[in-house]
């Protein structure tokens, strides 16, 4: 594919948007997928191959939404389609119990520290929720820690928005929420352990659980400061509070046990979704024995799913790691790729006089419209979003398409080689000298 600019931006409205509108909330079915923020047309894809995607208009794209997360080998993996194919053939769903979902358990509790039993959902919304249940039945304790700007799914007690001034505990996000839902729901800063040590000593009858994504990616991306996960398990450790690690994005993400693995700090529970289903809906909740075995059918913490384990998403799931394993250099390559292309952006950046903070960990990366470095929610909210927006239609008309967001994360895959990482470098040359404008 050349560098030829993409006849997007003016473009007439695609009509499949006007469609959509009249049966679909905006016209999608997840808000980011609108490209509100960044203020163009959203794209509609029709199919998707290794780095990049084709729009309903025919137009290629090398992509860095990564589907949110999943797409870590590339777009239609040959070995995980064959897979899902296959397990299609012998019938799409069981509602009982099937060897492939054991054998997908026993792998992935091999390998994701504090994870000695697993329970498979379908989204990280219910991995979230549950985990959190079994953390407040293990303890008999109401209070759970959250932090600011951090995202683990849509159930009521996490849309919420820190209070004003000292207050830690927060206030509804969204209309629909209830006062009620949010009231056990303490805010920190991530990145802060005092903020942390505030919410324990607020937290009337203590604190539940603590749940944090330990590399952040829903914010932008978000590393962890050295002695932060470590300060979180010492605090929980010693008011007995469960630590829950929200892996759903950087679980076999950032290595191939996740963050847990990846830093050395070890969790009582953790999530886990996106990768794990190698683009099928699959999501996991786990952690050590005492805690999981607290829930149904082994113990009374009720938890369940029509849907659960499903046969494509397990085979899709078990042809991910199988991939995964024959590549032992897979996490090393995603590593130098990542850097290489966070280093070309940051020089095209300084070359057009735009201050930005590229943010990386592993194939995780945000571009930050900030001169200062993000760490933690108050630094992301203060970032210029109108240059990232000019910034992101840049590279779209040069056929590069990034998060339509100022606040997510960007992946690059295992497809994502050398050539399509010069191309996007290339692309940011123009595209850094129009965001200033
Ligand atoms: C995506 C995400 C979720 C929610 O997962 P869904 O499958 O979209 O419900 C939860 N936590 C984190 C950290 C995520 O990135």
């Amino acid at each position: 594919m050349s560098a030829t600019t993409h006849p997007h931006l003016s473009a007439p409205a695609s009509t499949w948007l006007d469609r959509a509108r009249q049966v679909t909330p905006g016209g999608v079915h997840s808000p980011v997928r609108a490209f509100a923020a960044m203020q163009c047309d959203p794209i509609a894809i029709v199919s998707a191959e290794g780095a990049r995607l084709t729009d309903s208009e025919g137009r290629e794209y090398i992509d860095y939404i990564g589907a949110w997360g999943p797409a870590l080998l590339g777009h239609a993996h040959p070995a995980v389609e064959e897979a899902v194919v296959a397990a299609a053939r012998r019938g799409l769903v069981f509602g009982l119990a099937s060897p492939p979902e054991i054998e997908l358990a026993e792998r992935i509790v091999a390998r994701v520290p504090g994870c000695q039993m697993i329970r498979f959902v379908v989204t990280g919304t219910e991995a979230t929720m549950s985990a959190v249940r079994v953390g407040r039945a293990a303890t008999g304790r109401r209070v759970i820690v959250k932090f600011a700007g951090a995202y683990h799914g849509h159930a009521d007690m996490f849309l919420v928005s820190a209070g004003s001034g000292a207050a830690t505990f927060g206030t509804p996000d969204s209309p629909g929420v209830t006062p009620g839902a949010v009231q056990d729901t303490a805010i920190a800063r991530f990145n802060d352990l005092e903020s942390v040590d505030r919410c324990f000593q607020d937290a009337d009858g203590g604190v539940a659980a603590v749940i944090v994504e330990p590399v952040v990616g829903n914010m932008g991306c978000v590393p962890p400061e050295p002695g932060f996960l470590e300060g979180l398990r010492d605090r929980c450790t010693r008011a007995g509070a469960i630590l829950i690690f929200d892996e759903v994005m950087s679980g076999f993400r950032v290595s191939r046990g996740g963050a847990a693995a990846r830093y050395g700090v070890t969790p009582d529970m953790v999530t886990l979704g996106k990768i794990a289903g190698g683009g099928v809906p699959l999501a996991a909740f786990g952690g050590q024995w005492e805690l999981m075995k607290l829930v149904a059918p082994a113990g009374p913490v009720y938890q369940a799913g029509t849907y659960a384990a499903h046969p494509l998403a397990v085979a899709a799931g078990l042809a991910t790691l199988d991939a995964i394993d024959a590549t032992p250099d897979l996490y090393d390559t995603l590593e130098h790729r990542g850097a290489r292309l966070a280093q070309g952006l940051r020089a095209e950046a300084e070359a057009a006089g735009v201050p930005v903070s590229i943010q990386r960990v592993g194939s995780m990366w945000t571009v930050f419209f900030s001169a200062r470095p993000i760490r933690s929610w108050d630094d992301a909210a203060a970032v210029d979003r109108e240059a990232f927006a000019r910034f992101f239609r840049a590279m779209l008309a040069r056929g590069i398409l990034l998060p339509p967001s100022a606040f997510e994360s960007a992946f690059i895959s295992a497809a994502h080689d050398d050539a399509v990482i010069d191309q996007t470098i290339q692309a940011a040359h123009a595209a850094f000298v129009e965001a200033r404008a």
